[in-house]
């Protein structure tokens, strides 16, 4: 297999050209260097976690590479003064070449927004932007050039820790979404001082670990790869996404790390990608462990063959690139090629210019204070809040509630709202900078209304000593508001759980509060699906809160006494139980499809339990109703090529002004291939005062209508289709067909 090494090299060159001064700028350099300064800028080291001790003052080793130009990029390094620290030893080197410093960067910076699967629930592509750019404006301001991310693998099993930091588990959705967040990162163009490069991650099918189980093998057809998977990567790169990360897992049994098929023929290849890929976190080390390779020497020539640019932190390039070249194992023109694509980047963000440009105290210090970031959280954090029920119109809340108690152990917590990814920085006391969800209540009604607070249980454990306390302020109160849910750390990278369910006794808690007959608000914090069967049974009115950062509890007061008006919709389906994964709405239709929910006859179903989400993918209410109406296409035959203009009447039915995620599906009702039973190809969303109605216009053209077919050509196919306008996949309000010649 190594044997492509040789042949792909020349092939490789051939693409990176770019802006030709760049290019030259980037031959010249590369010329002067030698091997080893050329391994040098594919390796990356992190700094040490806390930077209070200085970055990486303490390790004398990683100084010395530094000034001696072995190290190309340092992540986890921030701030002016500890970028610059770091900088000054690279501008020692002999060609001083500068470090790129890169760093998780995922929901915010020190202005914290909603994880990214919240931010996907807004639906609202614009706020979503503005919540990456920002991120970027104080990110850029303290010495950072690179985020990881937007991480855009689809996710479909809420097992996995990770679908918090997605789009959830749709391909078009999450496309669109990846979109606006490479574009947010990335500003006007890279080289702008508040740009940081995004690297679209992880390359690829990450998302689908075997059992939901992080880092886990995936094995997939490529059919479902190429129209599920890839799909928001593709996206990431036409927004101009400047890097890629490739991923821990094997896919269909080859380490993407060392998988040529995705990063030479696929990224670099057909795609024609020309920033760089970076490792993930000694992922060319592990494919060791994978069993794919013997040692770190092979690791090395099978990752570099593959297309793997930088090494982040495995060290098996700066041990072993240098003689495998020596060897003539691996051509120098691969190395080159990394090295170049490396380089193009630091020329294209201006550093050769000045290696300091992102280091900029006075910008630093503006950047981080800025009320706009804040209010633009607040408001971000309000758009993500999903509204699963309110029955008897419990919500919103008077703001002349006499008496409101406020129950759970989220209540009064701080960090807990950042969720998982958060940067954390170590000169930020977060305990005075954020919003718990107590003073966001105080905030809102802390003057009118008198508060009552106790915090029942934990969120683990079997403790039910705190109930009787809750019980009795609850007894004291007019209504009750209920904050429970999973830590920030039961969420993330490598936080899998077999058992989704709330944990600890936190359900037997909302037990004991509904049995006191007063209203109930339950407001459950997660980074993932969660199951809640008895509390969505009996509980009248729930908020799902995801993880809001820092302005939480601001965003939570302003939706529930309805200053803002909640308007999200889910992007992953929620099940009833984990036996139910994967669950989505985009799934094939069997040859026994079941009739119904009591219908047993031997179709495709469980006998224990409906097919059925518990809520389903696009699903989340209003203070408000929206009426559907006059469905109109303006053509119902079409020959390929043409485009069928799709109009539908929204009206705003109810007492208050609000937003509406109209959402188009579509599906191809025979195919060479089987199609899913409905695919999201359209939304909009709308905002409508009470009683107000507006026309929303949908475009159907080939690319709606293709798919991968039985020669993974993506093309459309003659025959009908059933259109589908609603307002969640499950509660469709519009249904007409149409036919393709
Ligand atoms: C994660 C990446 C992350 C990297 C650097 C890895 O463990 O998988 O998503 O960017 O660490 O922190």
């Amino acid at each position: 297999t190594f044997l492509t090494a040789f042949i792909t090299a020349s092939a490789v060159l051939s693409l990176t050209a770019q802006n030709p001064a760049i290019d030259k700028r980037v031959d010249d350099l590369l010329k002067q260097m030698t091997l080893e300064e050329k391994v040098g800028q594919l390796n990356q080291y992190t700094g040490e976690w806390s930077s209070a001790t200085g970055p990486i003052t303490k390790d004398g080793d990683k100084q010395n590479q530094i000034r001696t130009g072995q190290i190309g990029s340092m992540l986890n390094v921030k701030g002016v003064a500890h970028t610059r620290q770091c900088q000054e030893m690279a501008m020692q080197s002999r060609l001083k070449i500068p470090l790129l410093f890169g760093q998780d960067v995922i929901h915010g910076y020190k202005t914290t927004f909603p994880i990214p699967l919240a931010e996907a629930a807004s639906w609202d592509l614009d706020a979503i932007e503005l919540g990456a750019r920002i991120a970027a404006v104080e990110a850029a301001a303290s010495g950072i050039h690179w985020t990881f991310a937007p991480m855009v693998d689809i996710g479909r099993d809420p097992r996995w820790g990770r679908v918090m930091e997605g789009a959830g588990e749709d391909p078009y959705l999450g496309s669109l979404i990846a979109k606006a967040r490479v574009k947010g990162f990335q500003g006007e163009k890279l080289g702008d001082i508040t740009s940081v490069m995004a690297c679209a991650k992880h390359f690829a099918a990450y998302g689908a670990a075997v059992g939901g189980r992080d880092y886990n093998s995936v094995d997939m057809s490529e059919r479902m790869l190429w129209e599920v998977y890839l799909p928001p990567f593709k996206a990431a790169l036409d927004a101009g996404a400047a890097t890629f990360m490739n991923s821990f897992n094997d896919l269909n049994g080859i380490p993407a790390t060392g998988s040529v098929f995705l990063q030479r023929d696929i990224l670099k290849g057909l795609w024609g990608f020309k920033g760089f890929v970076v490792s993930d976190w000694g992922s060319i080390g592990e494919m060791k462990q994978h069993g794919f390779v013997k040692d770190g020497k092979d690791a090395a020539l099978a990752a570099i063959v593959a297309g793997s640019d930088m090494d982040m932190e495995s060290r098996c390039y700066k041990n072993n690139l240098a003689d495998l070249v020596k060897e003539k194992k691996v051509d120098i023109a691969l190395v080159d090629d990394a090295v170049r694509r490396i380089l193009y980047k630091k020329f294209e963000m201006g550093l050769f210019e000045d290696p300091y440009k992102y280091s900029d105290v006075k910008r630093q210090e503006a950047a981080m204070n800025n009320p706009e970031h804040t209010k633009a959280a607040r408001e971000i954090g309000a758009k993500s809040i999903v509204l699963l029920k309110n029955e008897n119109n419990v919500l919103p809340l008077s703001k002349e509630t006499k008496t409101i108690a406020f129950i759970g152990p989220l209540v009064k917590e701080y960090r807990q709202n950042l969720g998982f990814w958060s940067v954390e920085l170590d000169e930020v006391d977060y305990d005075k900078f954020i919003v718990s969800q107590w003073d966001g209540l105080q905030n809102k009604v802390g003057k009118t209304s008198k508060l009552l607070y106790a915090k029942g249980c934990e969120i683990e454990g079997e403790d039910k000593s705190g109930f009787a306390e809750a019980v009795s302020i609850a007894n004291q109160a007019d209504v009750v508001i209920l904050s429970i849910g999973e830590r920030r750390d039961m969420s993330g990278e490598a936080k899998s759980r077999s058992d989704i369910s709330l944990p600890g006794v936190q359900e037997e808690l909302v037990k004991a509060i509904q049995a006191t007959g007063k209203p109930v608000v339950v407001l459950i914090n997660a980074g993932r699906p969660l199951v809640f069967n008895w509390t969505a049974d009996n509980v009248p009115a729930i908020l799902y809160t995801w993880w809001l950062g820092s302005e939480a509890g601001n965003s939570i007061a302003d939706v529930l006494f309805g200053d803002v008006n909640p308007s999200a919709k889910l992007p992953v389906t929620f099940p009833r139980s984990v036996g139910q994964i994967p669950i989505y709405h985009s799934y094939f239709n069997t040859g026994r499809p079941a009739k119904n929910e009591n219908d047993l006859n031997y179709v495709s179903a469980y006998i224990d339990l409906p097919n059925s989400p518990k809520f389903p993918f696009g699903y989340g209410l209003s203070y408000t109703t929206f009426g559907y109406s006059d469905l109109k296409l303006s053509k119902k035959q079409i020959s390929k090529g043409e485009t069928i203009e799709v109009t539908a009447r929204i009206t705003n039915t109810g007492k208050y002004a609000g937003e509406e995620v109209v959402q188009l599906y579509l599906r191809d009702k025979v195919g060479s291939v089987v199609r899913p039973v409905k695919e999201l190809k359209g939304f909009e969303k709308i905002k409508l005062n009470a009683g107000e109605s507006k026309v929303v216009t949908f475009v159907i053209d080939n690319e709606k209508l293709s798919f991968y077919n039985q020669k993974l050509e993506f093309d459309s196919e003659a025959g009908e289709f059933d259109l589908m306008i609603g307002s969640s996949a499950e509660d469709i309000r519009l249904k007409s067909e149409f036919e393709l010649l």
